[in-house]
């Protein structure tokens, strides 16, 4: 004997009644339910008080009669009087289901919380026990879900004769339906027009039939800062998807086992010990294993178009022909703004916010550091930890204030980041000991305006910036 009181299923409703008795708010929650259906909902009551005119529905201000439960698929009693209490009878008598809000020993059935992408209906239950629980649920299954699912599940069951006429092999159709719920192409025709998902889910089987397998595609997707809960929504969808995940060593373990368990992964950043990957190396990677049909998630740290080589895989994919989509991500400089509550762009403060490279401060490329100096701008510096120093100088040499506001954030948008403020005078002065991790370095005014309060101060060597 198992543990639940209830048993969950799918209840016929088509072609007939569902009646509501009662015209209050009660009533009105029942209906934004059962208006889901493509059932007649009925509202009978003798006080009619909510608003129930954004419904499709068929409201009687009278007494209940006995004929109202004709054809009738459910019944739920949202009132206390002397209708409900005939209706409950009436019900009872005609073995029709019937639901008491509030009242659960007069339930024949209970309503669970639902997640609706029709035809595909997910519904939580906690037998009435726990409804809080039942809608946190909810609400994590709801940011699994595309939004256009339900009408790419409309269309996979619109196909399924053609599918089945074409690929005979079981298995072989399910990698075809597969490969059509997850498609980010069929996705994104289908929110345009149910004809060009159409056309996208056609092509799809075209591919199907003619090769036996889905094509490969790599996603190129932003991991953000390194917090788990900077993922977006899409990117913990596709790294569910994924059959590979290739990622950089920026990028958290606990990132990275986000994605499926039997997903294989490839640390392409590994430094330590055995050899890392070149860049060259990594492009013939991912080109190879989603010409082996491979979904491939290709992970990299904040966002994948800076600083990340995004160009050059993109290029090797272009190449081959194979399908890619960017996933943007958090980039560096924006946790670090929000850590640091700096607004890095500021009403008559600064005009614009400028993501560099910090890399070339010691072989020194002019023209950047020039461009940099009088940009008047905030600027948030990447790769420059190492080389902070030469970087103040640099900009200083070629005309940005000594005493402009700088601020450093080591690892940013995570639980061990940690911060330090000062002047780029003060900068170009010090031999800062830093935290490990990554780095950013903002330079600009508007940092003055952020909230440096837990950051260490940049000390000075014997000399003190006015
Ligand atoms: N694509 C990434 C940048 C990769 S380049 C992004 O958009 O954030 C690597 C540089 O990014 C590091 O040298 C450092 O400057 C910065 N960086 C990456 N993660 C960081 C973090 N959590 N905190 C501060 N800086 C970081």
């Amino acid at each position: 004997m198992g543990d639940l009181n209830t048993f969950p299923l799918s209840y016929k409703v088509q072609g007939q009644r569902i009646v509501i008795i009662g015209g209050g708010e009660e009533a009105l929650n029942k209906v934004r339910l059962v208006t889901k259906t493509t059932a007649t909902v009925v509202i009978i009551s003798q006080r009619i008080e909510a608003d129930f005119s954004g419904f499709a529905v068929e409201v009687l201000e009278r007494a209940f009669r006995a004929s109202d439960l004709d054809n009738v698929a459910l019944v739920f009693v949202a009132e206390e009087s002397g209708d409900a209490d005939a209706a409950k009878s009436t019900a009872r008598a005609r073995n029709i289901p019937l639901n008491v809000v509030d009242v659960p020993a007069e339930c024949d059935f209970y309503t669970p919380s639902i997640i609706e992408r029709a035809p595909l209906t997910i519904a939580i239950s906690s037998e009435g026990a726990a409804p809080v629980l039942a809608r946190l649920v909810r609400a994590r299954i709801e940011a699994m879900l595309p939004p256009g699912f339900g009408k790419i599940a409309k269309l996979a069951g619109g196909l399924r004769q053609r599918v089945e006429s074409l690929i005979h092999d079981g298995a072989a159709r399910r990698r075809y339906y597969e490969a059509l719920v997850t498609s980010r192409q069929v996705e994104a025709a289908i929110g345009t027009s149910p004809v060009a998902g159409l056309y996208q889910a056609e092509a799809l089987l075209d591919q199907h039939v003619r090769s036996g397998a889905a094509p490969g595609v790599v996603w190129l997707i932003g991991a953000g800062p390194g917090a788990e809960d900077l993922l977006t929504l899409r990117a913990q969808r596709l790294l569910q998807e994924a059959d590979v995940i290739v990622h950089d060593q920026l990028v958290p373990s606990a990132v990275v086992q986000m994605g499926r368990r039997d997903a294989e992964q490839i640390d392409v950043g590994k430094a330590k010990g055995h050899h890392s990957f070149s860049q060259a190396q990594i492009n013939t990677l991912i080109v190879r294993l989603a010409l082996e049909g491979k979904r491939v998630a290709r992970l990299k740290s904040g966002d994948p178009m800076i600083f990340g080589r995004a160009g050059e895989e993109i290029a090797a994919l272009r190449l081959a022909g194979i399908d890619y989509q960017i996933v943007p991500g958090v980039s560096a400089a924006l946790a670090a703004a929000a850590d640091t509550a700096t607004p890095v762009t500021l009403r008559k403060v600064s005009s614009g916010f400028v993501m560099a490279t910090a890399h070339g401060a010691e072989d020194g490329d002019l023209a950047h550091w020039a461009a940099l100096a009088q940009s008047g701008l905030t600027l948030a510096l990447y790769m420059g930890k190492s080389i902070a120093p030469s970087v103040a100088v640099r900009l200083i040499g070629q005309g940005a204030a000594v005493g402009l506001p700088v601020g450093i954030v080591i690892n940013a948008g995570r639980a061990d980041k940690s911060m330090h403020r000062g002047t780029l005078g003060q900068l170009a002065a010090d031999t800062l000991k830093m935290a490990e991790g990554p780095a950013i370095i903002f330079v600009g005014e508007a940092v003055a305006a952020g909230d440096w309060a837990d950051a260490a101060e940049i000390a000075t060597l014997g000399f003190k910036v006015a």
